[in-house]
């Protein structure tokens, strides 16, 4: 039996609701068999201070703890530097089946910088790409996207077949809340309760990080 696996990456500093939410919607609504989530390396000069990528791999690994099909991947991280994504996808595929179904999942605007992307032409020999859309989104892809999307789109992402080669979109309402607004929030000395899990929110108290004192 072919698996579905779904892979999400992102810097997740720290992850969140709307990470999670989103996640959890695209496994159930595609019968994923597991969605890898991945926090991403970054160059050292854009880690937020007193946040190591450690860090935000064990607050991914505690928000995802029990939550099935939600696994962490922690390859790019064991890495020194970042990662081309087109290269993860090749290491992943390697370990796959053949047939194993692979979707990356990009939210809109990084879906419309793909073509900034180191061989990004390539991605889809790898996998399938879900595009998450907003029902609200009225913006028009790059002219470099649309000879592709014009070949690879479908428009039911359940009617993906085959382990790579398309495009579909999923919509779905985010939930208002970003990384950004959270370490804020933090660094103004107020609450982020409700918006990361339990978990996590014990464990950046536990370390005080993204205060204002660090
Ligand atoms: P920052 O505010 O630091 O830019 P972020 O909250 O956007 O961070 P990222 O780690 O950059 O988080 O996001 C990882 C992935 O999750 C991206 O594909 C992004 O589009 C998606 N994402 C971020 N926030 C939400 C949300 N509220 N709902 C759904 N998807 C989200």
């Amino acid at each position: 039996m072919a698996k579905r696996i779904g892979l999400l990456g992102g810097t997740f500093d720290p992850v969140h609701i709307g990470h999670l939410r989103s996640a959890l919607e695209v496994a159930d609504a595609l019968a994923l068999d597991e969605l890898r989530v991945m926090p991403n390396a970054r160059p050292p000069h854009r880690d937020t201070p007193q946040v190591s990528p450690q860090q935000r791999l064990e607050m991914v690994r505690l928000a995802v703890d029990g939550i099935t099909p939600l696994v962490v991947d922690d390859r790019e991280l064991k890495r020194d530097k970042p990662s081309y994504t087109v290269d993860t996808l090749e290491l992943m595929r390697a370990e796959l089946a053949a047939d194993d179904q692979l979707f990356l999942l990009l939210g809109w605007d990084a879906f419309c910088g793909l073509p900034s992307w180191h061989r990004w032409e390539e991605l889809l020999q790898h996998c399938h790409i879900l595009v998450l859309q907003r029902p609200d989104a009225d913006s028009e892809p790059p002219d470099a996207l649309r000879n592709l999307l014009a070949a690879r789109s479908v428009s039911d992402p359940l009617a993906l077949t085959g382990p790579n080669g398309n495009i579909a979109f999923v919509w779905q309402t985010p939930l208002a809340v970003s990384a950004t607004q959270i370490r804020q929030l933090l660094a103004s000395g107020k609450s982020v309760r409700f918006l990361v899990p339990d978990a996590v929110l014990a464990y950046i108290d536990a370390h005080g990080l993204y205060r204002a004192s660090n």
